[in-house]
């Protein structure tokens, strides 16, 4: 096969999944049949197409090129070992969305209960339904396992590498291990302000010290109920296409972005975005549950769907459908994280001054959280991932996440709460470039950028770029070196208090 059929193929293919998947986690499909779709491409699985990449992509000296051909060479590989392991995947995906709880005398699809548990006050309640859901939890693990080893032996056995990290430092150009040595760092660094504004704040809301609360406990109070009234369901797209708007954005008017905001008992909790067809077809998914979470959710999932949907149709494949996933993410925080924006919650919102000091405090600690929950998550599935045997990680999980949280994390999650190919690394650089995009933007729209046409022509210009950019480059457009933490670390300072914040660490 020839290196542009091999692209073309392979670009069919992800239409193909994006076909598959949308209707599945949108909840209009029970099952998901992955295997049959992945089957029928299996003509990219063979050596002469691996081989036949891999020498083009050793032939070219030129930066660009190289970088096409290394994501092609990375969605070849991940398609081979994804296809070998699709059936077991797809058999977690079908349980997942088939199984039900027991809670209160009645049954509830499983993924339905994450937000039953997140919406529970009675912190028994709330234990009770995580020890139905650890139930099932449990029996998929046997499925997750199986895949994980099968992943294992393919990449050591079948593609020669000496391992999982070593195989996606590679595949995604990310040097993981010594990115994980900066976000350890910064942890050490902000442990002491961390437990002690994590202590206010499970005091102040469940009344009880950090160390006796679970992961759900702070789900629950992220949940953050009595900020309802400033976040009605009934305005959530209506905020949002009027945020759109102020940015010279008209939804209405994007015939190629599909808006999925129905109530489904199946359909997945967590939002996503899914292409058919980059830039022409893409599926924006959020399961409205109530609360700031659905804004958050939403605002989120337009930021990945405006860079897929702007993306330009004359980029090659895989710098429309591939490259570096912290690029995307970073244009999905920018417009999730208005949220901590006072002006952006006053205009739409309606937010009173002294709620928003309240508000704000309360949605940097998340930030801070989920930072360093993210930077956990790394620590964590380095290790899994590099100390031989999958027996005995259930307590690792734990030990690591305890160390770093505080809060109590259930040993069973140590598979479920893991994502492929490390993408935890991916929200991490996101979060850290974001906070330099935001700093660029306020810079050059005022602080007000929200409203600029300019700013959101400037948004488009760069939507336009696809994924042709890694972090470290896109940064460079903001007037950056590279990756810095510094302006997050202001961010976090500027709310949270603590020490000033100190010069930027490279990241
Ligand atoms: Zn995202």
């Amino acid at each position: 096969m020839q290196l542009e059929q091999i692209r073309q193929l392979a670009e069919e293919r992800n239409q193909a999944i994006g076909r598959e998947y949308y209707p599945h986690g949108a909840g209009l499909k029970d099952t998901l049949d992955l295997a049959s779709v992945l089957n029928s491409y299996a003509a990219l699985n063979s050596r002469d197409v691996i081989q036949t990449v891999m020498d083009a992509l050793h032939a070219t000296n030129d930066p660009t090129e190289k970088r096409q051909l290394a994501y092609l060479l990375g969605d070849c590989l991940e398609g081979y070992i994804q296809t070998a392991v699709s059936e077991v995947d797809d058999a977690v995906a079908t349980a997942e969305s088939q199984r039900t709880v027991h809670v209160d005398g009645k049954d509830v699809a499983f993924r339905q209960s994450a937000a039953l548990m997140s919406n529970e006050t009675d912190r028994l309640k709330r234990l009770e339904i995580e020890a139905a859901r650890r139930h099932v939890i449990r029996d998929v693990n046997v499925q997750r396992r199986a895949s994980l080893e099968c992943v294992r032996r393919l990449i050591k056995e079948d593609l020669g590498y000496p391992g999982y990290t070593a195989f996606y430092h590679e595949l995604k150009q990310v040097d993981f291990r010594g990115f994980s040595g900066l976000m350890q760092q910064f942890m050490k660094d902000t442990h002491d302000l961390y437990v002690r504004r994590l202590n206010e704040w499970t005091q102040e809301e469940l009344g009880v010290a950090a160390t006796e609360c679970y992961r759900h406990d702070i789900t629950f109070i992220m949940r953050a109920v009595k900020f309802d009234p400033y976040f009605p369901e009934e305005r959530l797209k209506t905020t949002l296409v009027n945020t759109m708007a102020n940015l010279g954005i008209d939804l209405r008017s994007q015939s190629n972005i599909i808006l999925d905001l129905e109530k489904r008992p199946t359909k997945s909790p967590r939002a996503f975005v899914v292409a058919a067809q980059v830039p022409q077809e893409v599926y924006l998914v959020v399961q409205p549950r109530g609360g700031r979470d659905d804004y958050a959710a939403i605002l989120h999932e337009s930021g990945h769907a405006e860079h897929f949907g702007n993306t330009s149709t004359n980029l090659p494949y895989e710098f429309r459908w591939l490259g570096d996933y912290s690029v995307t993410e970073c244009f999905a925080f920018t417009m999730e994280l208005l949220t901590l924006d006072e002006g952006w919650l006053k205009q739409h919102l309606h937010m009173p001054e002294d709620v928003i000091k309240e508000y704000q405090k309360y949605a940097y600690t998340v930030l801070f959280y989920l930072f360093r929950r993210y930077s956990s998550k790394l620590e964590y599935e380095l290790r899994l991932h590099d100390e031989g045997d999958l027996e005995g990680k259930e307590h690792l999980y734990s030990e690591v996440m305890e160390k770093n949280l505080i809060v109590k994390h259930s040993a069973e999650l140590y598979l479920s709460d893991v994502d492929p190919g490390f993408y935890c690394a991916n929200y991490l650089r996101a979060w850290i470039m974001w906070a330099q995009l935001r700093k660029y933007l306020r810079k050059e729209f005022g602080t007000e950028w929200f409203n600029s046409q300019a700013a959101g022509a400037y948004l488009k210009k760069v939507w336009a770029l696809g994924q042709s950019l890694p972090a470290e480059l896109l940064v460079k457009e903001f007037g950056y070196e590279g990756l810095d933490i510094g302006p997050l670390k202001e961010e976090l300072a500027a709310v949270l208090g603590g020490a000033p914040a100190v010069a930027g660490v490279d990241a």
